[in-house]
This record gives structure tokens, C-alpha cells and sequence, in this order.
């Protein structure tokens, strides 16, 4: 498992991207890695103001927001910061969590519905 990443400024992302580097291309506005689970899969995240947000300070690269590769069998879910790989929640349970807001949600407005109903009689 990746725990750094080096910044490494391209004006290409090449086809094969070594492990432990994190590529950005200002030129084209994009950045690349392999992720840092080790499945091994190319991970592109355009860069811009509706996409992920990159920064970088002392040579050590930020990206925000955090990179879910819920696409992937990995289903890897890591925020970089300043060179750092900073593991998150699994997706999984993070959708577990929503839908239990929902449920609850769901039951909430029930209740009120109902109650809002016996104060009327
Ligand atoms: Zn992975």
C-alpha cells in the first residue's frame, strides 16, 4: 500500500505511471496516479474549479476533494494531502450511513404527517 506520493510535473501523463508518483499536467489541466492500494489502476482526475482542486506547498502535492474509485473492485477511498495518502471510510460504508439518513428521514416526515394529522381532529 502507497503511503506517499511524490509530485512529479508533466506535460504528459505517460501511458505507464510508476507507483508512488503523483503526475500533474498544468498544460492540460490534469492530474494521474496508480492507486495507492496497489490494484495496480490508473486513477485520472481532471483539475479545475468543478473538478478536484489541486494545490501544492514545499513541492508536496494537495488534491481536493478526496478520490473515490467506487468504480473500481478496490473501491478505494483516500484524500492526498501534501504528499500524503490519508485513508478514508470505504465507500460501502459510507452508503450504509446514507441510507440510514434516509430511512430516518423517511420515518421523521411519517411521523409529522401523522402527528400534524391528529392535532387537526
Ligand atoms: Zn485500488
Amino acid at each position: 500500500m502507497t503511503k506517499t506520493l511524490k509530485l512529479f510535473h508533466v506535460e504528459y501523463l505517460p501511458k505507464e505511471l510508476e507507483p508512488g508518483i503523483f503526475y500533474v499536467s498544468k498544460e492540460f489541466k490534469v492530474a494521474g496516479h496508480l492507486c495507492p492500494c496497489g490494484c495496480g489502476n490508473k486513477i485520472i482526475t481532471p483539475l479545475g474549479r468543478m473538478e478536484w482542486k489541486f494545490s501544492e506547498n514545499n513541492g508536496e502535492a494537495t488534491l481536493y476533494p478526496s478520490i473515490g474509485n467506487w468504480q473500481l473492485p478496490c473501491r478505494s477511498h483516500y484524500w492526498i494531502r501534501k504528499g500524503k495518502i490519508k485513508w478514508s471510510y470505504s465507500w460501502s460504508d459510507e452508503r450504509i450511513e446514507k441510507g440510514r439518513k434516509v430511512e430516518e428521514e423517511k420515518r421523521k416526515q411519517y411521523y409529522d404527517r401523522l402527528q400534524a394529522k391528529n392535532k387537526k381532529k
